[in-house]
């Protein structure tokens, strides 16, 4: 079956340049890049080619990545490394719509004392600033902030933030997992100091990340162990898979105009092709300020199970707004936090695209999923009532 993949926020296909980056560093150059000797030189070199890659996607210097096993990692060794710096402090603050790497850190945080005060955001998943920077105080370790939700796309204001959050002295780090690769990022013209990436995101493998660090950032490492990557985290390091992500990085930087014109034009005619076709649907959050790859849309009335396991028999990969948690649905903390009623939250599919879609792959959805959606909707006992009818 031919596969229609447009979950590219939850993982992307390694583009084939990346893989052939990889291959030569699980075969030919094996040397363990801290070792002495010239045969190793071969993989110390290209780990520093590929941080220079990553640096220049993001503005930065060389000297201010570190690699890391994934986003996760990268999220929790900021917040622990800024809690660590400054040991008096107990209050951070987050947002209600961050990944779990950020969200369940916090949550652990305030069961070991930490106060957390947690943003919240409107309906279109836009943030209450004014609510953040009122709870900026001297006690504030960290503030960390997502630059673009994973499920809305919804980017947040993160120049801005980060300047009020340095103008009280408080260390400001980003989760911007969803962000690289999508859209132009220069921390050099900001004020922000620690920043995560995922390799998997951006076509690159799996098992890898970095964490940007601003040079004067005070820093503790999460890995204790030998004096890799400038004593900032220990473990030999993943040279293959940072080659893999050198690459990805530079891919990146060639594609930025595409997916900022072609990808955002297919998602553009997705959701509006969607939408005309489909009475009771709605996009959730704010148009004006979204990733070019991404749209999140509810539709009354369904149950986005149910939606994904008819489109996963025609071979379309999406993903939707629930998580199955103990035998009940539900509906994503990031759209309840948006106070996305509770018949559309759970009809609610993200589509996600990357440069690798075609006009085809959104033909195919555009014809496929109306008569899926108003199928399930005769089956669905809520609509007996609302008299739901696909316009054809
Ligand atoms: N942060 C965001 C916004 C994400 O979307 C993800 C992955 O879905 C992560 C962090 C975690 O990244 P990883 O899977 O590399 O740990």
């Amino acid at each position: 079956m031919n596969i229609i993949y447009l979950d590219n926020n939850a993982t992307t296909q390694v583009a084939p340049e990346v893989l052939e980056e990889m291959l030569p560093y699980f075969s030919e150059f094996y040397g363990n890049p801290s070792s002495m000797y010239n045969f190793a030189g071969q993989t110390a070199h290209k780990l520093e080619e590929a941080r220079s890659k990553v640096a220049s996607l993001l503005g930065a210097s060389s000297e201010e990545i570190v690699f890391t096993s994934c986003g996760t990692e990268s999220d929790n060794t900021a917040i622990q490394t800024a809690i660590l710096s400054n040991p008096d402090k107990k209050h951070i603050i987050t947002t209600r719509v961050e990944h779990p790497a950020v969200k369940n850190m916090g949550e652990y945080l305030s069961g070991k004392g930490y106060r957390v005060t947690s943003v919240p955001v409107d309906s279109k998943g836009r943030l209450d600033l004014d609510y953040l920077y009122k709870n900026l105080s001297d006690d504030t370790a960290i503030v960390s902030v997502m630059w673009a939700n994973n499920e809305t796309g919804v980017i947040f204001p993160i120049e801005e933030i980060a300047q009020a959050v340095k103008e009280k002295g408080i260390v400001f780090h980003t989760d911007a997992v969803q962000a690289v690769g999508k859209i132009p990022i220069d921390v050099s013209s900001t004020s922000v100091d620690m920043l995560s990436i995922s390799g998997h995101k951006l076509h690159g493998p799996k098992g890898i990340g970095v964490l940007y660090v601003r040079k004067g950032t005070k820093f503790f490492p999460f890995m204790i162990g030998g004096h890799q990557e400038g004593g900032r985290r220990g473990g030999t390091e993943n040279v293959a898979s940072i080659a893999g992500l050198g690459k990805a990085c530079e891919l990146a930087a060639a594609h930025m105009e595409e997916e900022n014109t072609r990808v955002k034009a297919l998602r553009d005619r997705l959701e509006s092709e969607l939408l005309k076709r489909i009475p009771n649907a709605k996009i959730n959050g704010d148009t004006d300020n979204r990733l070019p790859n991404t749209t999140s849309i509810g539709f009354d009335y369904v149950e986005g199970e149910s939606i994904l396991l008819m489109m996963n028999e025609l071979g379309i990969c999406a993903s939707s707004g629930s998580a199955c948690t103990s035998g009940s649905l539900e509906p994503s903390h990031v759209l309840r936090a948006m106070g996305v009623p509770f018949t559309a939250a759970h009809g609610s599919i993200r589509f996600s695209l990357s440069v690798y879609n075609t006009e085809k792959d959104i033909d195919v959805v555009i014809e496929k999923l109306p008569p899926i959606i108003q199928r399930l909707r005769e089956m669905s006992p809520f609509c007996e009532a609302g008299n739901l009818k696909l316009e054809t």
